[in-house]
């Protein structure tokens, strides 16, 4: 019997290893641990691959959530939509500062909320919202601007999990997925698009003055030493972490089209089996695949998943349940206008598989022929 996890981490550092080692032992050699080079290094080359203006390096996605919504000219009280299908982070900074999630419903065809779903959460106290880049594929951004510039709405992207995808306007334009709000922000965690051996993340924004201040607040409100002129957080990309990712970078778009050349292989595989719902690539966007989620219809979810786990595949559920419905969140009330029927309905459909640049081919066609074997 094959095993197929998830991911492998340390097949991924094997694939550049010399390179890796190379850059790191010179980082710890330098002594230079905090900031420094190859921090720098990083930025720049980030700032180079997104074309975005101004690139802030931080801790992590979750800071970058946190120091995106301090920057940004909200206050207590006010209200940020925020896609219920999702990971916690944005929901949980909107928390902490005070401000009020809203939460909202994503579409099956993409797993993103489009401009209908935010538009359905609008109050008069509505002041931003955050579109979740869910999965590798990035929001339909033309839409959502319209919407929250007739709303006077500010627009944070979460582009966690889908940095490198491309988004074409409809007068053609080609964007990268983070540089289209008004912040976007990246993480770095191992199995992202750019994985560092650690934590890491990033902001990205165009405006010089939210630049300014998203530095500043990442670093204790100071821009010079000792001169605290805001309360801000002590939010580092870690040295060792950019000597990693300086390196790692260089192979983003290689590993892209890797993923989405086996996203193509199942794809091809699962065409004829009725009983799945397949991911659905946008005409006007460029999928990243982080994740190959598929909806399984049925109600046979969780019996798919046992018959792959007993074959040795690992599979995932992203996510078990919907942000409205965690314990954590129970204060924050929906308003009248935004169900979230798909949200309530996601959570026992859908099914991760193994997808990741270096799984091996052997290894996937396994896994699309338990899958096959499941269904005849
Ligand atoms: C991973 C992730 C984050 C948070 O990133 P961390 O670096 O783990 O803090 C935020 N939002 C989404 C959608 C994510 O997938």
């Amino acid at each position: 019997m094959i095993k197929v996890g998830m991911n492998n981490l340390s097949i991924a550092y094997q694939a550049h290893e010399k390179e890796l080692n190379k850059s790191l032992f010179n980082c710890i050699k330098s002594g230079q641990y905090i900031m420094g080079e190859e921090v720098q290094l990083f930025t720049q080359s980030l700032q180079d691959y997104t074309q975005s203006p101004y690139v802030i390096p931080c801790a992590n996605g979750t800071d970058a959530l946190q120091l995106a919504m301090m920057a940004l000219p909200l206050h207590p009280g006010d209200e940020v939509l925020i896609p219920a299908f999702n990971y916690i982070a944005a929901a949980e900074a909107a928390c902490l500062l005070k401000l009020i999630p809203r939460f909202v419903d994503v579409d099956e065809s993409d797993f993103n909320s489009h401009a209908k779903h935010f538009k359905a959460a609008i109050t008069p106290k509505t002041k931003a919202l955050v579109a979740v880049h869910l999965f590798g594929q990035c929001c339909d951004m033309e839409e959502i601007l319209q919407l929250a510039k007739t709303y006077n709405l500010f627009v944070i992207e979460d582009n966690a999990q889908s940095l490198g995808c491309r988004y074409k306007t409809a007068n053609g334009l080609e964007k990268i997925s983070g540089t289209i709000g008004d912040i976007g922000i990246l993480s770095f965690f191992p199995t992202k698009n750019l994985g560092a051996m650690g934590d890491g993340g990033a902001l990205l924004t165009s405006d010089a003055s939210l630049a300014n201040r998203l530095r500043m607040l990442a670093s204790h409100g100071q821009q010079t030493r000792y001169r605290h002129e805001i309360i801000g957080m002590n939010s580092r990309l870690d040295t060792l972490q950019a000597a990693i990712l300086n390196i790692k970078i260089g192979y983003l778009n290689e590993e892209l089209e890797i993923r989405r050349f086996l996203a193509q292989r199942y794809i091809k595989a699962f065409s004829e089996i009725k009983e799945l719902r397949l991911p659905i690539e946008r005409s006007n966007t460029w999928h990243t695949y982080n994740q190959f989620t598929i909806i399984v219809q049925n109600d046979k979810r969780d019996i798919l998943q046992n018959y792959l786990r007993d074959a040795g595949i690992a599979t995932m559920i992203y996510y078990p349940e919907s942000l409205d419905r965690q314990p954590a969140f129970a204060d924050y009330k929906l308003t009248r206008n935004n169900r979230l029927e798909t949200s309530h309905i996601l959570p026992s459909k859908v099914l991760s598989l193994p997808l990741y640049p270096y799984l091996k081919i052997k290894e996937q066609d396994y896994v699309i022929e338990k899958i096959l074997d499941f269904y005849n």
